[in-house]
């Protein structure tokens, strides 16, 4: 097992649409347990394969509440069936999108298609913070960020924040490998 690191926007990598997984074999099992790592390691709650850099529709999830044991999901190729005309508003943020926690407006229930990773189908209907995460994991199969759903100027400063964050990041690294005089 091991911890990938995780991609943080803005990286053109996180806007690709991902493949479907054809190979249920034992590769695939592996990067769903260290994906689940990853995830537990930074305290997520989802994470789906192009945020580690791995562009197949696979994500995993974990909504166990605090005192009920952990409860580890792998979907595989999930999608949205059909959507509610009602929605629900929750406050959301990502590990690709840190610090950054805004309302998004979804349809509130979901009915999806998945594959585990023996290649059999389930399908089921999810609603409040379950369809929410589905719905939010799907989206970066996709190349889609929650903060695509929230206004351009709110889009703009996170973004714009992220930027800097890189930036200054960067400057940090190029000083430590400087030799001191
Ligand atoms: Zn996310």
């Amino acid at each position: 097992m091991a911890i990938l690191p995780i991609l943080k926007a803005p990286d053109p990598r996180l806007t690709k649409v991902s493949r479907p997984v054809e190979q249920f074999d034992r590769t695939l099992a592996e990067l769903a347990q260290n994906m689940l790592e990853t995830m537990y390691a930074a305290n997520g709650i989802g994470l789906a394969a192009p945020q580690v850099d791995v562009q197949q529709r696979m994500v995993v999830m974990d909504l166990h509440g605090e005192d009920e044991p952990p409860n580890p999901q792998i979907l595989v190729n999930p999608e949205v069936l059909d959507a509610s005309a009602e929605t629900v508003t929750m406050s959301e943020g990502c590990l690709s999108v840190p610090e950054a926690y805004e309302e998004v407006e979804r349809p509130a229930r979901v009915t999806v298609r998945y594959q585990d990773l023996d290649g059999v189908t389930h399908t089921r209907e999810c609603t409040g913070l379950e369809a929410v995460c589905w719905q939010h994991e799907i989206d970066h199969l996709d190349g889609v960020l929650f903060v695509d759903h929230l206004t351009r100027l709110t889009r703009d400063r996170i973004i714009q924040r992220l930027v800097k964050e890189k930036r200054l990041a960067r400057r940090g690294r190029d000083r430590t490998i400087r030799p001191a005089a």
